[in-house]
């Protein structure tokens, strides 16, 4: 009887008694908890199936028996009202805010592999211990890292002029004194592609492509090859590659970014200089050609990164764990507010908030430790891998701090009964319930994604992100406050409903 006397006072403590309360009134609840015990000791026919509670009717008044099915049904599922409550609470919270402050205010750049990155680490534990998660640790794992030494770039002949460059990640260095060389451009990664073999000899390759400007990744995922297409100039006879930032701006920061290794050094122009090189060159038969003096220094250390995490612990241990976050390390120009620490933000701060509402599953916030130059994806998977059948589901906010406009779920999610609500309360939010099943949660989620765990995505407006991703722009003064609440608001009622459903996510076949 104590143990029933337990959970009784436990279940009706959290969710169930505020049910009660929402549904038939603080009197109600008044009546409905004395007599719920007093029916209890003399046992009267209550029972307990795991953490449900079922009620023989017989014997029980009709007030009673509405208010035993109140509890017994939101003790197993969702609560729409609990959810809604959770969205209008985050409208008002300013946790991600100051999260997010903090992190670019006391750590700023952190590059995977650098002295940066370890005080990231200790950040990221002090936060998660200090907003009460539970099971707060880092998880080290080996990174060659590449770090940025001196660059520079300029124009030395037609007309000389200063460039606005950056090496792009895991480029080669040039050698000391740099390299000098005439340019050749191409105003496309297809017409590179296209060109002979013996195209590009002794030059240096530009390709000045530029991006198209849309709501979801399309427009980056259709422009990014070219940052991958050192190799493919090195090929064609090319000393150096250069390629225009992958960016919808027009400001000369140039954008960073990872690139394939290749034998030739690469680096990224901000947009207006790559035009400027295009000009030039337009005219070289009349003006001369186009020479350019690139110099990179970087270097390779075999050294650690960390991923960092901490948990909400769910009421039912055997329910399951739900993996979200966001990557705590970044590019070096800018203070990585939009990449990624709107997206450890978000997370943290709407895990927080569902937190207070007892959840059934566990959810887990992790801060990936090296997204931007590969690695803490696949750490994650090697170092989870016993125990991925537990984790039902796993979500990354990753594409900045601007409105999310649409949510995915695994296929077959949006019919379960308890989870189907959530459209209705994400709608004010100007959010939509995609019927396109979620297939890609996020680059850290992509192995684990791989070998089985369904993902969810809360896709965010990018129609902006890509002026400052990877640049010296990506800093606090571009994150919206408001947007960034919209964020927090659609994770949490996302999240409380996810965490507290029935439904089974099917796993992943891949
Ligand atoms: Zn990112």
């Amino acid at each position: 009887m104590a143990v029933l006397v337990h959970l009784l006072s436990r279940a009706l403590s959290t969710r169930s008694l505020r049910n009660a309360v929402d549904r038939h009134g603080i009197g109600a609840a008044q009546t409905f908890v004395p007599a719920f015990f007093s029916r209890m000791t003399t046992g009267g026919g209550v029972r307990f199936f795991g953490r449900t509670i079922k009620l023989r009717k017989r014997g029980l008044s009709a007030a009673y028996a509405a208010l035993a099915l109140a509890a017994s049904v939101s003790c197993a599922r969702a609560d729409p009202a609990t959810a809604a409550h959770l969205r209008d609470q985050a409208l008002g919270d300013d946790t991600a805010w100051n999260i997010l402050e903090s992190l670019t205010t006391e750590i700023g750049p952190r590059p995977a592999g650098s002295p940066a990155a370890a005080r990231a680490r200790d950040w990221g534990v002090a936060k998660l211990t200090a907003l009460g998660f539970s099971d707060v640790h880092a998880e080290p794992f080996a990174k060659a890292a590449w770090l940025r030494g001196a660059e520079s770039a300029e124009i030395t002949g037609p007309f000389a002029q200063k460039l606005a460059v950056i090496g792009l990640g895991g480029s080669i260095p040039t050698p000391a004194g740099g390299i000098t060389a005439p340019v050749v451009v191409f105003a496309s990664l297809a017409a590179l592609l296209a060109a002979p073999a013996d195209c590009c000899t002794g030059r240096i390759v530009l390709v000045n492509q530029p991006m198209t400007r849309t709501q979801d990744i399309t427009g980056y995922a259709s422009a990014v090859a070219a940052r991958y297409a050192a190799p493919e100039a090195a090929r064609r006879g090319a000393v150096a590659y250069l390629v225009r930032s992958i960016s919808t701006a027009t400001n000369r920061s140039p954008h960073a970014g990872a690139t394939r290794p290749s034998r030739i050094p690469a680096a990224a122009l901000g947009v207006p200089d790559a035009e400027l090189l295009e000009h030039m060159a337009a005219h070289a038969s009349s003006r001369g050609p186009v020479t350019v003096h690139l110099s990179l220094a970087s270097h390779v250390e075999n050294t650690t990164a960390w991923t960092v995490s901490g948990e909400i612990p769910g009421s039912d241990p055997k329910a399951g764990v739900i993996v979200i976050g966001g990557h705590v390390d970044s590019w070096d120009p800018g203070t990585g507010a939009i990449d990624d620490g709107a997206g450890v933000a978000i997370t943290m701060a709407a895990a927080k908030l569902v937190a207070a509402a007892h959840p059934r599953r566990t959810i887990r916030v992790v801060l990936w430790g090296s997204e931007e130059t590969n690695g803490s994806g696949d750490a994650y998977l090697a170092a989870h891998r016993s125990e991925l059948d537990s984790i039902v589901l796993a979500g990354e906010s990753d594409l900045g701090a601007d409105n999310i406009f649409q949510l995915q779920l695994p296929a077959g999610a949006w019919a379960a009964p308890d989870i189907k609500p959530l459209e209705a309360i994400l709608a004010p939010l100007k959010i939509m319930a995609s019927p396109v099943p979620a297939e890609d949660g996020g680059s850290d989620i992509e192995a684990i994604h791989g070998a089985g765990v369904p993902v969810l995505a809360l896709n965010q407006d990018a129609s902006r992100y890509f002026d400052y991703h990877h640049s010296a722009d990506d800093t606090l003064a571009i994150v919206d406050p408001l947007q960034l609440k919209q964020n927090v608001a659609a994770w949490a009622a996302a999240l409380d409903i996810l965490a507290d459903s029935d439904y089974a996510f099917s796993r992943v076949n891949k």
